[in-house]
C-alpha cells in the first residue's frame, strides 16, 4: 500500500524508534507509556514539518478522527470476555520438505510437526491467549486424533467440554505440505467435523456468554446457533470461510453483527447474494486483505490499516488469528458491544490494529496455531510505530 511510504519512522531496519542499543521495548507499563510518548512526539515533530497533516508523500491525509494514541494492552479492570466459539476442530500436521514430490516422486520429510487446527479452535484459543475465556463447540472423531485435539484444546486453557464426540467417523486432520520457498499443499478429509447440530449445545453455556463465533459449518447449524445465541442476549460473529457463496449461509449471516470474510470471499458474497460486504447497510464487515491489511465497513463508514511489513513464512490461520485479535479488542469495550455491536468506525481503530497485529504474528509461524500475546502484539506495533497515523476512518 502505499500509504505506508514515506510515513515517520518507516525504516525497515527499525532505526529511529528502536532503542539505540537495538533492544526490545521493555516490559512495563511504564516502559509503554514513555516508548509511546516518544512516538508521539515524532509524530508531533513530523505532522509540523508536513503541510496539510497529509503523509509525506501526500497520499491520503490524517483524519482529524484517528485515534493517535490508541489503548493496546487490556487493564486489569477490564472485561474478560466469555465467547462460544462453533465451527470445525481439526488436527493438523505440518510436514516440511525442500520441493514438492512431482507424481510419482518421493521427497524427505525435513521436519514433521502436529498442533490441533480447524478455525473454531484456532479463534478459540487465540482469545485465551488474548485474555478472554473460551469454550469450543464442534465435533471429532472417536480416534486419537480426536483425542488429541480435546487434549490440546484444555491445555491451552480452552474449554471443551461441549465437543461432540462422533464414534462413527475419523477426525477431521489436514496435512500441510510446505516445501522450501513456502509453497503450500494441502489434503484434508471431511470427517467428524461438521456432525455436530445446535441441538447439542447446552443453552445454559451460550446463556453464560457474551459473544458467540461461528466459523464454517452446516448452513442450518449456524444459523439455528446464530438465532439461539441473540435469544440468549449474546453478539454474533461469522467467518463463513472460502465456501461463503457456495453454501447456503443467508439466515447465519443475517443473524450475525460481524462478519469476517477476505476481499476474494467479499466480492463473491456481493455476486452471489443482496448482502453487499463493502457497502453493509446494517451490520460490520471485517475485510481481510492479506499483506495490505484489513478495512472494516460499517453502514456509517470505514476504518482501514494497511498492515505489517512481515516476512511471511506461512499465512495459514492469519484470517484466525486476525479474528481473535479483533474480537478479543472489541469485546473488552462495552461501548463497542454494549448494544449489539456499534455501527461508528471509529471505534474499530484498536480492533482493526491489533487484528492486524495477530495475523502479521501468524503470517511468521509455520502452523496454524499461533502463539499470540498482548506482549507481541505490542511488540509487532512497536515495530512500526508509524501505523496508528496510518489508521483511515472514514465516517
Ligand atoms: P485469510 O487467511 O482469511 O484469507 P488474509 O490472508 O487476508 O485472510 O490474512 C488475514 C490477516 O492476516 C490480514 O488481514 C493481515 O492482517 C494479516 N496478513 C496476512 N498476510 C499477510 C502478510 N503477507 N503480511 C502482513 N500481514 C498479513
Amino acid at each position: 500500500m502505499s500509504g505506508r511510504d514515506g510515513a515517520p519512522g518507516d525504516d525497515a531496519s527499525g532505526d529511529g524508534e528502536r532503542p539505540d542499543d537495538g533492544s526490545e521495548p521493555a516490559e512495563g507499563v511504564d516502559d509503554w507509556d514513555e516508548t509511546v510518548a516518544e512516538w508521539d512526539q515524532e509524530v508531533d515533530e513530523w505532522e509540523d514539518a508536513t503541510p496539510e497533516n497529509g503523509t509525506a508523500d501526500g497520499a491520503g491525509d490524517v483524519d482529524p478522527a484517528v485515534d493517535r494514541d490508541p489503548d493496546l494492552p487490556p487493564d486489569d479492570g477490564d472485561r474478560v470476555p466469555k465467547v462460544v466459539s462453533a465451527g470445525h476442530i481439526n488436527w493438523d500436521v505440518t510436514i516440511h520438505v525442500d520441493s514438492l514430490p512431482e507424481p510419482d516422486g518421493e521427497t524427505r520429510i525435513e521436519r514433521l510437526e502436529q498442533s490441533g487446527g480447524g478455525s473454531a479452535a484456532n479463534v478459540a484459543v487465540g482469545l485465551v491467549d488474548l485474555g478472554g475465556q473460551s469454550v469450543v463447540y464442534g465435533s471429532v472423531g472417536g480416534d486419537e486424533s480426536g483425542a488429541l485435539a480435546l487434549r490440546e484444546l484444555a491445555s491451552a486453557g480452552v474449554d471443551p467440554g461441549q465437543v461432540l464426540v462422533d464414534a462413527s467417523e475419523p477426525t477431521s486432520v489436514k496435512y500441510v505440505i510446505v516445501d522450501g520457498s513456502g509453497e503450500l499443499l494441502m489434503l484434508a478429509n471431511d470427517g467428524a467435523n461438521e456432525s455436530f447440530s445446535a441441538a447439542g449445545l447446552d443453552r445454559d453455556t451460550l446463556s453464560a456468554a457474551d459473544h458467540l463465533h461461528l466459523t464454517g459449518q452446516q448452513p442450518e447449524t449456524a444459523a439455528a446457533l446464530a438465532t439461539a445465541a441473540a435469544e440468549a442476549g449474546a453478539t454474533r460473529s461469522f467467518d463463513p470461510g472460502r465456501r461463503v457463496a457456495d453454501r447456503e449461509f443467508d439466515a447465519a449471516l443475517h443473524a450475525t453483527d460481524v462478519l469476517f470474510l477476505n476481499d476474494r470471499e467479499a466480492d463473491a458474497l456481493a455476486a452471489a447474494t443482496d448482502l453487499d460486504p463493502w457497502e453493509p447497510d446494517d451490520r460490520v464487515v471485517a475485510i481481510k486483505l492479506g499483506d495490505e491489511g484489513a478495512t472494516v465497513r460499517t453502514p456509517h463508514g470505514s476504518v482501514s490499516h494497511p498492515g505489517f511489513d512481515v516476512d511471511p513464512v506461512d499465512t495459514t490461520g492469519a484470517g484466525d488469528a486476525f479474528a481473535a485479535g479483533f474480537l478479543a479488542a472489541a469485546l473488552r469495550e462495552p461501548e463497542i458491544t454494549g448494544d449489539g455491536f456499534s455501527h461508528d468506525p471509529r471505534d474499530y481503530q484498536v480492533p482493526v490494529l491489533v487484528g492486524n497485529a495477530c495475523g502479521a504474528i501468524a503470517t511468521e509461524s509455520v502452523t496454524a496455531r499461533t502463539d499470540l500475546s498482548w506482549e507481541r502484539v505490542r511488540e509487532q506495533l512497536g515495530e512500526s510505530p508509524e501505523t496508528d497515523l496510518l489508521i483511515e476512518v472514514r465516517a
